[in-house]
Formats: structure tokens, C-alpha cells, sequence
């Protein structure tokens, strides 16, 4: 005899982040995680010096500072905020753990985030993948498709808006349709990770459908345009009844003093956010365009990585990753999310760009 975990928990395959080290490589190009390659504000440091001298005092357990910061800089009730200091992913197990039960359906697209099926399973809830949409600019979820899968055991919908590791986003017209079609009872969650990397005038984060609805919660986090990663700083924008059922089950102080002035300072940064957006901007064109010149296909991304697919042969994904490693390069394999000839590659600095890119084409030529 021994403790016997909920069913479904023995199922998850554990999360496994990008790599970070190469054996004999001594330079390592580190484009595996979706960092920022400009790396966070320099007013995060300063305030986290600040903090230093309270280190002996419990945090306020609201994160009312960095609620209050967030609600300014997006025009919203910092009443409807709630913040993590676990990174987003926190938040969205916190609503797996509140809106899951046993036996219950959770609804994704085959290539979604892999978090979405672990904090499901960890729920002994059932996850179920819906095939995407193979369009012109690569793959995209399938409105129609996820709508038609709905059962009377759907209770949550996740949606990564950009996906990860797709790059492909849905218009602010095709979430609202997708919205408009789910029972009112069904939470919708965009995943709005990367929202601040996109221009398209067609998308939005879901701030506008979060106002209006019962339903639907934007979570967002500080990992990848503010550059920080490491701090492990979320938050998300709901109905005052989903913030009301976070608030009881999040831990009491769960944003430290250093991550809401961290926070507070990252965000008052808007000089640096903007430069982070143009760095990207520029840098996903330019690598989108040059590893397309060389026959390989790349999806549209919006985000600040692209899916990178290999054929069959002598040229294939396995044999890329190898070269680029021993070039010091490392990107993101991605079969755990169903996607075996593709490589993720995250938008790094101008060497990190070059170097990657003139791997790959002497990969493509050799
Ligand atoms: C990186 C990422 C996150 C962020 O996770 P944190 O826990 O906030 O670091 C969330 N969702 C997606 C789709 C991501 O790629």
C-alpha cells in the first residue's frame, strides 16, 4: 500500500522547457523559450534593490500596487485582476482546479499549449483536441471545429491567442464568434501570452469580451515582452465572479514584494516595451523571409517565434537540430505538441537572428 495520486495525474507527461545548455558548446544561441532578447526594463532592477530592505515583512497579499499599475496601463477595474506570482501558468491552473471536476471536458486545439492538458489531467478531467486548420499561412484553430465539439460535459476552453508553438492567431471577430456559440456556462480562457508582439489590426487581447461577458478570462503574463521570466509574474482579467472564486483559492501571499515592484516598474516602462515590439517586428520578417528563401516552409507567426518545418530525408528536423547544435544553436523541438518535422524558433538578438539563420541555410545547401 501506498498513496495513490487522483486518476489522470499519472497520465501527464511532464513539462520539459526549452534547453539551455549544449555539451562541448561553450556560446550558446538560446532560442528554445520564447525569451525577450532585450531582457527586462532597467527600472525592474532598480525596484527590486528597493525591495531588499523589506524582505522580513509579508508582502501585501493582494499585489494591490501591481494591480492598480495594470489596470492604469489597460484602462481597467483593478477589482477584476488577479495576479500570480507563479507566472500565467498558475492562473490557469488555478481555474482548471476551480472550474474542473472529475470527468469533466476540457477543450483545446491538437497543437495548444502543452499546460492545458496537464492542469486538466491534474483535475482527473478529460482532455479533448480538436485538429486545426491548414491555411495558406500555416496552422490555425478551427472555430468551427471547436464549437462543433462541445458536449454537455465541456466546462473550459483554452485558447492561446497567439498559440504556441503555431504563431497563428484568431481575429477579435472569430473569438466572438467562438464565444458566441459556447453555453453560457463554459469558461472561455484566451491565453493572451503574447499579445502585446502582435500588429495585426485585426486582433485583440479579449479585453473587450472579458468586459462584457460572464464567461471569458484573459490571462497575461511578464515572462516574454517584459523580459522576465525568471520572476514568474502573471495576472489575469475576469468577471468579478471568477476573480471572486480566485481570490479564495489562490495562496494568501501569493506575489512576493519583489515581483509587484518589479512589476509596477516593468510596466511604467512603455519606452521599453515599445522597443521590444520593434525589435521583434523587424526580426520575425526578416527571419520569416530568409528561412523561406531558403524552400523551407514557415508559418505565419504573430508572436515572437516561428514554427520552422523540415522535410522527409536527408534534410529532415532531427538532422537540422543536430546541425544547429553543433553550431551553438539551440531551438525548440516541438512532437510534444504534435508537430514531429517542426523546429520552434524564438526572435533573439541581431547575432542570435544571423547566426540561426546562416546555419539553417548551410543546413539547406550541404
Ligand atoms: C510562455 C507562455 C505562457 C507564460 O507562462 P508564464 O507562466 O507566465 O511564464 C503562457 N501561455 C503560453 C501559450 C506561453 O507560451
Amino acid at each position: 500500500m501506498r498513496p495513490t495520486p487522483r486518476p489522470g495525474i499519472m497520465d501527464i507527461t511532464a513539462y520539459v522547457g526549452g534547453r539551455a545548455q549544449l555539451s562541448g558548446v561553450k556560446t550558446v544561441f538560446k532560442l528554445s523559450s520564447n525569451e525577450s532578447p532585450l531582457g527586462p526594463s532597467p527600472a525592474v532592477a532598480a525596484a527590486m534593490d528597493q525591495a531588499k530592505a523589506s524582505l522580513h515583512i509579508y508582502p501585501e497579499g493582494s499585489a494591490r500596487i501591481l494591480r492598480e499599475a495594470i489596470a492604469a496601463a489597460h484602462g481597467l477595474d483593478a477589482e477584476r485582476i488577479v495576479c500570480s506570482g507563479d507566472g500565467s501558468d498558475m492562473i490557469l491552473t488555478m481555474l482548471a482546479n476551480a472550474y474542473l471536476q472529475p470527468g469533466d471536458e476540457a477543450l483545446f486545439s491538437e497543437h495548444a499549449f502543452l499546460v492545458y492538458r496537464i492542469i486538466t489531467l491534474a483535475n482527473s478531467a478529460v482532455p479533448v483536441t480538436v485538429p486545426e486548420r491548414l491555411t495558406n499561412h500555416g496552422l490555425v484553430v478551427d472555430v468551427d471545429a471547436m464549437l462543433a465539439a462541445v458536449t454537455p460535459k465541456t466546462r473550459i476552453v483554452f485558447i492561446a491567442n497567439p498559440n504556441n508553438p503555431t504563431g497563428s492567431y484568431l481575429s477579435r471577430d472569430e473569438m466572438a464568434r467562438l464565444h458566441a456559440g459556447l453555453p453560457k456556462d463554459v469558461l472561455l480562457v484566451i491565453d493572451a501570452a503574447y499579445a502585446e508582439y502582435v500588429t495585426a489590426a485585426d486582433y485583440d487581447a479579449g479585453i473587450a469580451l472579458v468586459s462584457r461577458s460572464e464567461n471569458v478570462v484573459m490571462t497575461r503574463t511578464f515572462s516574454k515582452i517584459f523580459g522576465m521570466a525568471a520572476l514568474r509574474l502573471g495576472w489575469c482579467y475576469a468577471p468579478p465572479a471568477v476573480v471572486d472564486v480566485l481570490n479564495r483559492i489562490r495562496g494568501p501571499f501569493n506575489v512576493s514584494t519583489l515581483q509587484q515592484l518589479a512589476g509596477v516598474a516593468a510596466i511604467g516602462d512603455r519606452a521599453h516595451i515599445e522597443k521590444s515590439v520593434a525589435h521583434n517586428s523587424k526580426w520575425l520578417a526578416w527571419v520569416t523571409d530568409e528561412i523561406r528563401k531558403t524552400g523551407l516552409r514557415v508559418d505565419d507567426s504573430a508572436a515572437n517565434f516561428v514554427l520552422i518545418h523540415f522535410p522527409e530525408g536527408p534534410k529532415n528536423r532531427a538532422a537540422a537540430d543536430e546541425f544547429l547544435n553543433r553550431g551553438g544553436v539551440i531551438l525548440r523541438a516541438v512532437e510534444a505538441y504534435g508537430l514531429p518535422d517542426a523546429l520552434r524558433m524564438s526572435i533573439g538578438t541581431e547575432e542570435e537572428n544571423r547566426r540561426a539563420v546562416a546555419l539553417i541555410q548551410d543546413f539547406m545547401a550541404s
